[in-house]
């Protein structure tokens, strides 16, 4: 089969400081080459359309946020193929797959959670409860793995949780006591919307990162809009992620539990705010916005230390405080990626495709993520088991 070809050419003028500069236009073209009968796997080809990927250089202002990071630019592609640039490689097609993936993998997580772990309320009368535990358990002197089943008639719940108690060894053998129910207070459960909000707060972060990451390339205002909801999914997931630690680690205590709620969310409204002034996503402001995320973050160490305090003898704030610091490790390991865009700065053009900083950034984020949500279900089983009485 003959195949056609048709060359047409789009100029660009280029704005330097936001000004059109339209005596002396920076050009660049974009060839638009349309081939038919004809598969390969061209650079930024999807369609029957190839839209030429472009250097660092080519690039309009609003799309050069890294310097170190030289080619495979997709720049103002329509909406359509930017859209199906999903499918193809370019410097962004792993970003966007890391954060889609990883909202997929908390959407399965919440999912999980709403079917396997109990609701807040019972429609039927108290659980019949049956505690597994190893025999080391009962005089608390080597690891617990403790395995709890809860069953109402309709579904049956296992929570699995398992930690070490000083120092013995791992007993296999289980015993089993069904009876009388260990739940002290089991006519209502502790509530289950900061442990939601939390997940609800990770979905929204990764998919708002990954539409960015797809979506920004297309205009000045689609990269606007698309930065202040990525700057504000990033807040929300900073500020749901207290939710858990502070609701059930100060459940009994409404004073500090509404100070730090109160805090960790006016923190996030003011940092919206700020996000949306334009020059937040200057480049020269990088360390200043990983500042303020670092910031906010960080200041998780107040109730996580205040957790400690009051706490600290307890298993459930060990291991929950364990997680967080996991959590925190990842998130700053995350943000001096971030900031300081290592590895690519060390070789210009060697991580494009693969590699380079914004994309460990991702993966750190999710992991990060990851061992909260951990964090969360200890939280659960914890005054789940406890309510009020510690
Ligand atoms: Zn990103």
């Amino acid at each position: 089969m003959a195949s056609s070809t048709v060359t047409l050419e789009k100029t660009t003028t280029i704005s330097s400081g936001g000004v059109d500069v339209p005596s002396s236009p920076t050009t660049m073209r974009t060839r638009l080459l349309k081939k038919k009968g004809r598969k390969g796997g061209e650079k930024g080809r999807c369609c029957g359309h190839k839209y030429e990927l472009v250097g660092y250089e080519a690039l309009p202002e609003f799309l050069k946020h890294n310097e170190f990071v030289l080619d495979y630019y997709r720049s103002e592609w329509p909406i359509k193929q930017a859209l199906l640039s999903i499918f193809s490689v370019h410097n962004d097609t792993i970003n966007v797959w890391t954060h889609l993936i990883g909202f997929f993998v908390f959407l399965a997580l919440t999912v999980c959670a709403a079917t396997m772990v109990p609701m807040e309320y019972e429609a039927s009368s108290s659980p019949h409860i049956a505690i597994f535990t190893t025999s080391a358990m009962a005089n608390n002197t080597g690891p617990v793995n403790q395995l709890m089943v809860l069953i109402d008639g309709r579904r049956a719940v296992m929570a699995m949780h398992s930690y070490s108690l000083r120092n013995a060894s791992m007993e296999p053998a289980l015993t089993m006591t069904s009876s009388p129910p260990v739940v002290p207070h089991h006519h209502r459960r502790v509530a289950r919307w900061p442990f939601y909000a939390y997940l609800c707060g990770a979905m929204f972060c990764l998919l708002m990162s990954s539409l960015c990451h797809l979506l920004a390339c297309h205009s000045e205002h689609a990269s606007y809009v698309l930065l202040r909801l990525d700057y504000a999914g990033i807040t929300g997931l900073i500020v749901t992620s207290f939710y858990p630690l502070v609701y059930y680690t100060f459940l009994c205590d409404p004073f500090h539990r509404s100070l730090y709620l109160g805090f960790i969310t006016a923190s996030g409204a003011a940092a919206v705010a700020v996000s949306l002034l334009p020059v937040f996503e200057a480049p020269r402001l990088r360390w200043a916005r990983a500042g303020l995320f670092a910031c906010m973050g960080l200041s998780g160490l107040v109730p996580i230390l205040h957790k400690m305090l009051v706490f600290g003898a307890r298993p459930e704030a060990v291991i929950t405080t364990g997680y967080e610091m996991a959590m925190g490790a990842c998130y700053l390991a995350g943000v001096v990626v971030y900031a300081t865009r290592v590895p690519e700065r060390w070789m210009p053009g060697r991580f494009d495709i693969a590699g380079h900083s914004h994309q460990l950034f991702h993966v750190l984020v999710i992991a990060g993520a990851y061992a909260h949500y951990l964090a969360g279900l200890v939280y659960l089983s914890w005054r789940d088991m406890e309510g009020c009485s510690s």
